[in-house]
């Protein structure tokens, strides 16, 4: 490399150290920057969203910081980051440059990270097109503070990200909600969780399904009218999806079980009568597995009966140290056979399962693979799975983007990822003749909008079934 072409590099930082930037142009350069322009152009579908009602986000105290928690921080502690710094960086009562120190010690291993780049991008295209630094992180909260106003969704979302719609997941099975209102049934479709009653494991947890639903739990029977209960009122709220979280608890196998084994589960925890496993090894020890897999069949059967798609975590999951092996997504071949109606959208392209994805969304015509969250969880393996999979499975089964951020700055950035993933894919592609550019660019419209559309049957403004 000549010095001169050294010193202009170095000029140039943003260029080479965000991963947006197009780098210096490979053979097929000019035609990745064709298809990303025209990726760029298209609206898009966007099928997983953890988003704070807009009213009670602008309610919030966001900075930079709130931004790097959730999966930057799980790349902080797998870097070594400690307890007490974790909590140092969320104390917004706390000197800003003592945050930004703490951050910065372990920010350095993980700025690289899908995680990283994302960060790095929100906050360089959205707050002043500065990457952060302890020199720029004050001015950064500044503008983070100042935009935070109502409209900041529909601007960040439609004008700078062009998603058409997210489907949008009540977290926790209410943690995160946003309202049925008319604004939010222009920008969203609602995903909403049973989990709840597929694995209650106390009288407590029991109490907690009487008052949502209000029913009197006092059999397996009154079980099941409870889920039904809250399955009706979700769809009159204008639910559109089932959502299942269950890996992050449990295997997803769900077998087949006999009602009186069930019932047997259900009087033992009425009982309370099988000590509660502890800490990881709840992941393990199921003591009411026969009653969770028979409610796993009720909820899917009440999916069935309503038409409503139903969305599975499947792969890593977020934070640290969870067991991996609980979510992969072949555990639920015996649930696809026995649902045949039920479109099955398994998220996360299952990593490390990936490879088990594709064959499944190949193989059953109920199954779609969604690089929901994937581009920030390992750009490579995205780039290396849209490539297999636009070889081995119909493009009408292939949902290529969910954000599953809280923040729309991140589900911003991850977007322009995922946009620019398929563009260096796709180019590849047409240059090996697969395709030629606008068939490229058809299976853009596919894989980033129709697919997601289809399914979701997504119609701006829906309004809830009943109200
Ligand atoms: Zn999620």
């Amino acid at each position: 490399m000549s010095s001169s072409r050294r010193t202009f590099i170095k000029h140039l930082p943003f260029l080479y150290s965000l991963p947006g930037t197009l780098a210096a142009a490979p053979k097929s350069g000019l035609l990745e920057q064709r298809l990303l322009a025209s990726f760029e152009r298209l609206e898009i579908a966007d099928t997983h969203e953890h988003f704070f009602d807009e009213r009670d986000r602008i309610s919030q105290h966001v900075d930079f910081f709130t931004f790097a928690q959730g999966y930057t921080t799980s790349d902080l502690v797998s870097a070594g980051l400690s307890a007490e710094s974790s909590r140092l960086i969320r104390n917004e009562q706390a000197p800003e440059m003592e945050r930004w120190q703490a951050f910065e010690k372990y920010w350095k291993y993980t700025r690289y990270t899908g995680y990283g780049q994302a960060l790095r991008l929100a906050v360089h295209d959205l707050y002043g097109g500065k990457d952060v630094s302890a020199s720029t992180v004050h001015e950064i909260n500044e503008a983070i503070r100042a935009r935070n106003k109502p409209g900041i969704y529909r601007y960040i979302l439609r004008k700078r990200a062009r998603i058409r719609f997210c489907v949008e997941d009540d977290s926790c099975g209410g943690c995160i909600k946003i309202g049925s209102t008319k604004e939010n049934f222009e920008l969203f479709v609602l995903a909403r969780r049973f989990d709840k009653f597929i694995v209650p494991a106390t009288l407590s947890d029991m109490k907690q399904l009487e008052s949502a639903t209000g029913v009197s739990i006092t059999s397996l029977e009154n079980l099941k009218q409870a889920a039904e209960r809250s399955f009706e009122q979700n769809l009159a709220e204008g639910m559109s999806v089932v959502k299942i979280g269950l890996a992050y608890m449990r295997d997803l196998l769900f077998q087949e079980v006999e009602k009186a084994d069930a019932e047997r589960d259900f009087e033992a925890l009425m009982r309370a009568e099988r000590p509660a496993p502890q800490g990881f090894r709840t992941a393990f020890v199921r003591p009411f597995r026969r009653l969770e897999d028979y409610m796993f069949h009720h909820v899917m059967r009440l999916a069935d009966a309503h038409h409503v798609p139903v969305q599975i975590h499947t792969g890593l999951f977020a934070g640290n140290g969870n067991v991996i092996t609980n979510s992969k997504p072949t555990h639920l071949i015996n649930t696809f056979l026995l649902y045949p109606r039920i479109q099955f959208d398994l998220f996360h392209l299952g990593i490390p399962y990936q490879e088990e994805l594709g064959i499944l969304a190949k193989s059953f015509p109920n199954v779609y693979a969604d690089f929901c969250w994937a581009y920030v969880v390992s750009p490579e393996v995205s780039r290396r799975a849209l490539a297999e999979f636009l070889e081995s499975v119909p493009v009408n089964k292939i949902l290529g983007f969910g954000g599953d951020y809280k923040y729309p700055e991140l589900s911003y950035a991850h977007a322009k990822m995922a946009r620019r993933a398929l563009a260096q894919v796709m180019a590849v592609k047409v240059e090996n003749g697969l395709c030629n550019e606008q068939e490229a660019f058809e299976i853009g419209r596919l894989v980033l909008y129709q697919n997601a559309a289809r399914l979701f049957a997504w119609r701006e403004g829906k309004a809830p079934l009943q109200k």
